[in-house]
């Protein structure tokens, strides 16, 4: 492992005990910890409801399956994510329609959504790429505008607030993430926020496959006698969390401030210690939302007259010297079975294949002090002379 990791949870002696008292209580599933964190995440996003489930790719699969969508619908979304963004959409056997992203969000560029929308249209997935909000009100309001449901994609963006809104609060649905790289963790996990009421029932019987959702108040285990209904009105999936990673999710969000101001201070000191790197493109976020940002990661990109060679040099370099890097992300349009399945091809769209190919995202957690920032960006400022990218 490197000397400085990129990502590095943030956890303290509360989130132990937590997790103890869990293990001493004897109640390991479906308990109060599930229904508190449901809460925290929820009334956070300012939603009525929140459903915990055991990752975001299950969250975004719940959704899409409550949302009934399914083969011949089409659902426009982005090719510049984490690839299971795309992949839940092929769990429920319909098609990602992809659109290329605004180079300064790198999040969907709304002006291309209302051209790929077609009459199989059922949703529109996407969100605040590494936490940056800029353009979801405006993905909103065109899904809004053709009758679509917007899914937000937040598993980057907890806790952050835009044009007086939090995050996960923009689209029909949002989804938030819970994995260890995550601002804050539960082991995996991710819960689901909406005002929707229907949709919040629906998508909690699909979790715990099909059955009512209801637990009798005397439940320890799943024993036949204590569980009276085991009543399956649907077919379901078991996406359970649970309660010691709700219990950690709790005293996670106990502390979500902190650690979101933490980040921000973070990712402010790289900015000043970066602000003179001619030839890098530094993260775009305007003063005007700063306080609100949930900084998920620090990626910062080469000057357009570059591309993933040098790129993959300065990536190999840090690693040498054990600083943790990563090139964040590659297009999902241009991994191997999307290629193969539907025939996207370099070029499909240029502006997140630019980007992408230029990519750094540099180590980024609450235990970078001064210290290690210093180290850090020595370390870039060597690999960037030696590729010349840094003219002195
Ligand atoms: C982390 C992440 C996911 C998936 O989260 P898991 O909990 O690992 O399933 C989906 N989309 C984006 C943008 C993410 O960052």
């Amino acid at each position: 492992m490197s000397v400085i990791p990129l990502s590095w949870p943030n956890l303290e002696d509360d989130d132990i005990q937590a997790v103890v008292e869990v293990l001493r209580s004897g109640r390991l599933s479906f308990g109060a910890r599930q229904t508190q964190f449901e809460q925290l995440v929820s009334q956070r996003a300012q939603c009525a409801h929140g459903i915990a489930v055991s990752n975001a790719t299950a969250a975004l699969h719940l959704v899409l399956l409550a949302l009934g969508i399914g083969p011949g619908d089409e659902v426009i979304t982005t090719p510049f994510s984490r690839i299971a963004t795309a992949n839940a959409i092929l769990y429920v056997g319909a098609k990602p329609i992809f659109v290329d992203i605004d180079p300064v969000s790198l999040n969907m560029d709304p002006k291309q959504i209302e051209s790929a929308i077609t009459p199989r249209t059922k949703a529109v997935l996407g969100g605040e790429i590494f936490g940056n909000p800029i353009h979801i009100e405006k993905i909103a309001q065109i899904a809004g505008a053709n009758d679509l449901p917007l899914i937000e994609d937040a598993t980057e963006a907890l806790g952050g607030m835009y044009l007086n809104k939090p995050t996960g609060s923009f689209g029909r649905v949002g989804i938030f993430g819970f994995h260890a790289s995550k601002q804050v963790t539960t082991g995996e996990g991710g819960v689901i926020v909406t005002d929707d009421e229907r949709l919040a029932e629906l998508v909690r019987t699909l979790r715990n496959h099909g059955r009512p959702d209801w637990v009798p108040s005397g439940y320890i285990h799943t024993s036949h006698e204590l569980v009276p209904t085991l009543r399956h009105d649907r077919l379901g999936y078991n996406y359970r969390l649970g309660e010691m990673s709700a219990a950690l999710g709790v005293a996670q969000m106990d502390r979500l401030d902190t650690i979101l101001d933490r980040r921000r201070h973070i990712a402010e000191s790289y900015m000043r210690r970066l602000i003179d790197f001619n030839e890098l493109i530094l993260p775009t976020i305007s003063d005007q939302y700063a306080e609100g940002m949930s900084w998920f990661a620090f990626i910062i990109r080469l000057a357009n007259d570059y591309g993933s060679s040098e790129r993959d040099r300065i990536i190999a370099g840090m690693s040498r010297h054990e600083v943790g890097t990563a090139a964040y992300y590659p297009c999902i349009h241009l991994q191997r079975f999307y290629r193969d399945q539907f025939g996207y091809q370099p070029g499909d769209f240029p502006i997140a294949e630019s980007i992408s190919n230029r990519t750094i995202a540099l180590p980024f957690h609450t235990r970078l002090d001064a210290t290690a920032l210093d180290l850090i960006v020595q370390t870039l400022k060597v690999m960037l002379q030696r590729e010349q990218l840094l003219r002195q």
